[in-house]
């Protein structure tokens, strides 16, 4: 029976001649078009293949059309841009900070070209890739010396590889922390080869647990900011500059993960308890990490500051090279340390301390323009202005929140979570964040050129019947 129909499916050539398809061989490609085509009849031979009745096979133009969708979406890619309205300004799943527009040209000037990436003009000699951007952050931090490397995962590793394999490194319990799961610090301990020597408590570490552990194996102290929690009531733990006390007096290094990287004093935009890498550096930590894509607002790196002497010891290890940045990131990093270096400029020209800096009167404003303008819309029963909190997310104090606005949007049959899907994969791609049964519109991570995208990303969002 399904023999016959088989022998009745269009050939190949017959259908890239059709009128869905035929466009796309100008337009993408024609190996991708016969590859659609080909991909498609062997699905749908296979699907027919198994059914025993009669089948009403589609007609070449339906299936032309079926295969044209197909190809169309494969060409999409699943990366794409994304409209963040979670309110969650460093939201890593949605790649944490965006970038000032200084960076974004400086990365498309160096990615077109060869680049000096690591020859010195002057000399004709081969240089160090970090040239391009350890003056600025040791001109920013008062650091000595400074590397980058890919993240500050890999900063944290490669670090404790450099001075710590094979040796204790003391932490305090209070510290030991975990960030969004594949973080996890005992366990990049344990992969680069350093011995964690917990001390304290949960609660309470005090200097004499430090002084008790240090022996003949110790390699090195280190703090790390537990940035996503807060241990409150009845605690005690060692400062910065007591680690720094007994460091110097035991002659080993102080490392100091400090996570979120503030470069900039944030408490004028309501974030407070985040440690500043120049106040780590002045107060005498050896090495400082932080991560490049949250506070600082740059691209994804790991910066790693500190004495010439620790810094050289990491840059030379052998995982420094699988570590590496490219030219895209220096790039990047480099135009946003430029900005800065100027408190005022990076305020108006570093999209997340724009953000944080937004008024929230200018919030208010808009959720109500937006509201307005979306009251109408088919299927939305209700949309209004509603003032809300927002967070910074990418692993800070869950504490810290920050005043915002947002559109919630009522539905009148459909489900919020569809409705959220067909959002989300529109396009432009648009994020929200679903709370108490409402589709919440924050406005505290977008920018005001995104307002009427995101109008019309939801009025063109057909609401579906319900079922
Ligand atoms: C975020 C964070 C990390 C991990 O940084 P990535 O850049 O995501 O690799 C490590 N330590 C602390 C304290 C952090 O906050």
């Amino acid at each position: 029976m399904t023999k016959g129909v088989l022998r009745h499916l269009p050939s190949v050539t017959e259908l890239i001649e059709t009128s869905p398809l035929k466009p796309l061989v100008d337009r993408i490609s024609h190996n991708v078009v016969v590859d659609g085509v080909r991909s498609f009849l062997d699905d749908y031979r296979q699907e027919i293949d198994g059914v025993d009745q009669p089948v009403d096979i589609a007609s070449v133009t339906q299936m032309a059309e079926r295969i044209a969708r197909r190809i169309l979406r494969g060409e999409r890619s699943s990366l794409r841009p994304v409209i963040n309205a979670t309110g969650i300004l460093l939201h890593t799943g949605l790649g944490r900070a965006p970038l000032a527009e200084q960076a974004i040209e400086e990365m498309v000037t160096i990615a077109r070209d060869y680049a000096s990436l690591e020859l010195d003009l002057r000399t004709g000699k081969r240089s160090n890739r970090f040239d391009a951007v350890e003056g600025l952050l040791c001109e920013i931090t008062g650091a000595e010396a400074a590397a980058v490397v890919n993240n500050n995962a890999g900063a944290t590793m490669l670090t404790l590889a450099a001075l710590g394999s094979g040796r204790e490194v003391i932490v305090s319990r209070g510290q030991l922390i975990e960030i969004g799961g594949s973080y996890r610090l005992p366990d990049v301990m344990q992969v680069s080869g350093a011995c964690l020597r917990e001390v304290g408590t949960t609660n309470k570490t005090r200097e004499q647990d430090y002084e008790n552990a240090i022996c003949e194996k110790t390699a090195a102290l280190m703090r790390v900011h537990p940035s996503n929690f807060m241990v409150v009531g009845f605690t005690a733990g060692v400062g910065l500059a007591e680690l720094v006390r007994i460091g110097k007096k035991h002659r080993l290094p102080v490392i100091d993960d400090i996570g979120s990287g503030a470069i900039t004093d944030l408490t004028p935009y309501g974030i407070r308890d985040e440690p500043l890498a120049a106040e780590s550096i002045a107060t005498g930590a050896d090495v400082v990490l932080f991560s490049g894509d949250k506070l600082m607002g740059g691209p994804q790196s790991g910066i790693i500051l500190g004495k010439r002497k620790e810094i050289e010891r990491i840059v030379q290890h052998p995982m420094a090279r699988a570590l590496r940045v490219d030219k895209l990131t220096l790039a990047a990093l480099g135009a946003t340390l430029r900005l800065l270096r100027d408190p005022q400029q990076a305020a108006h020209q570093i999209p997340l301390l724009q953000l944080l800096a937004t008024p929230n009167e200018n919030l208010r404003l808009r959720a109500e323009s937006i509201a307005s303008q979306l009251q109408h819309v088919t299927g939305i029963a209700k949309a209004e202005a509603i003032e809300e909190e927002a967070f910074l997310g990418g692993g800070s104090v869950p504490t810290q929140q920050i005043k915002t606005w947002c559109v919630a949007i009522d539905l009148d049959t459909e489900s919020l979570n569809s409705f959220h899907t067909r959002l989300r994969t529109g396009t432009p791609a648009v994020v929200g964040r679903v709370q108490k049964g409402q589709l919440l519109i924050d406005l505290r991570s977008v920018p005001p050129r995104q307002d009427a995208q995101i109008v019309l990303a939801i009025s063109q969002c057909p609401i579906s019947a319900p079922n």
